[in-house]
């Protein structure tokens, strides 16, 4: 590949994370950019996406994706521009997402975590990293096709100011079912129930979260919806209804454990209360995603789903953007834009 005269600024995994993952696990570098060969495009990223999976993919674990390997671009989602094509698929000027990583520029021939493919047009730029993308897919696929969800049923988000969870209780609305959240701090809570539409809201910082659950769902949990893990889990377990479900989104308290806490012990009540729970990964729905973002984007237009993007500036912030995920700063879905389109 010829070089170009241009730098491409790097964030590459210097170091594992052990415990909370900070700058110190990453190293800033500043290569030339490549040239796309036969099959390739070279790509300017304009946003990137921030995932609390992402502290996963930092480990040197058996997972669902292989471990972001030391000296590796840190692996992201984004929305980029095509500078340079030589792929059949793409031309020059488009806006396409994929898996982009932590740069300036990335030379890809479309191939990653999640496939490159056009962002279409009449589409808010950053909205296929947020509604459109990941969070919005895995909050429509973990809740209807693990969740079950049914009318008058009442669901349990947890997380849910956040990206997915905001989501997910937003499509319980939808489907007619009583839904309250759980997030930290007032702010968060009276977005849920004064502009997302959830019936009911509890700050788990503050409140007794047993009892403030046992006052919002009398008759029991038909189905939590869980990206928290943890002291949630348990508690919501002691208050399941008859044949619940509970979705295992994802468990971002224990993402930065150095040493994994016991799982719930309130396990039991699954067999008690003839229960199910189940886990799931949302790339696993990748065909059916066309289909899911046209109802979503339905739903959008209809003014049934609001969602909140938050949008911080400059690549060299990335490991603070990140950081932002665990300590429940982000409020909607954490973006960093890296520039302009041309
Ligand atoms: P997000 O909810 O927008 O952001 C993370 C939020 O988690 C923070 O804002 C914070 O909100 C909360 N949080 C952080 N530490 C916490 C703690 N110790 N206890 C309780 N809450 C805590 O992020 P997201 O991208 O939408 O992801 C949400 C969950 O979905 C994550 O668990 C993620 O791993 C999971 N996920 C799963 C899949 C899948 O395929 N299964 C795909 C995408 C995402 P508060 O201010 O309310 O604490």
């Amino acid at each position: 590949m010829s070089e170009k005269n241009f730098k491409n600024r790097q964030w590459v995994l210097a170091e594992r994370p052990d415990g909370m993952v900070g700058e110190h696990n990453f190293k800033w570098q500043e290569v030339e950019v490549k040239s796309p060969k036969e099959g390739e495009m070279l790509l300017k990223n304009l946003y990137l996406s921030f995932d609390p999976a992402q502290r996963g993919w930092m480990e040197d674990r058996k997972s669902y994706v292989p471990p972001v390997q030391i000296n590796e671009v840190m692996r992201a989602g984004s929305v980029a521009q095509v500078i340079e094509s030589k792929h059949p698929d793409f031309k020059e000027g488009e806006i396409v997402q994929g898996t982009f990583g932590w740069q300036d520029y990335a030379v890809s021939d479309g191939s990653g975590m999640l496939s490159a493919t056009k962002v279409p047009e009449d589409m808010p730029i950053t909205a296929p990293l947020s509604v459109f993308g990941v969070t919005g897919l895995t909050a429509y696929f973990g809740l209807l096709d693990i969740g079950q969800p049914k009318e008058g049923d009442t669901v349990v988000v947890s997380g849910a100011a956040g990206a997915t969870g905001s989501i997910a209780g937003q499509i319980a609305k939808i489907k007619g079912c009583k839904v309250i959240g759980t997030a930290g701090g007032p702010e968060k809570c009276r977005w849920l129930t004064e502009e997302a539409n959830f019936d009911g809201a509890i700050d788990y910082k503050s409140a007794n979260l047993s009892n403030s659950l046992r006052e919002l769902c009398p008759e029991g949990i038909n189905v939590v919806f869980d990206n928290v893990g943890g002291e949630f889990l348990n508690v919501t377990l002691a208050q399941l209804a008859l044949n619940a479900r509970i979705v295992l989104c994802g468990a971002i308290s224990r993402y930065n454990e150095k040493i994994l806490p016991p799982g719930p012990s309130n396990y039991m009540a699954l067999i008690f209360m003839r229960a199910k729970m189940e886990g799931f990964i949302v790339l696993d729905y990748a065909p059916k995603f066309p289909k899911a973002i046209e109802e979503i984007s339905g739903w959008v237009r209809e003014g049934k789903i609001t969602y909140k993007e938050d949008i911080q500036e400059g690549l060299e912030n990335a490991p603070s953007t990140l950081v932002r995920l665990y300590t429940g700063e982000n409020v909607g879905k954490q973006l960093l834009k890296i520039s302009e389109p041309e």
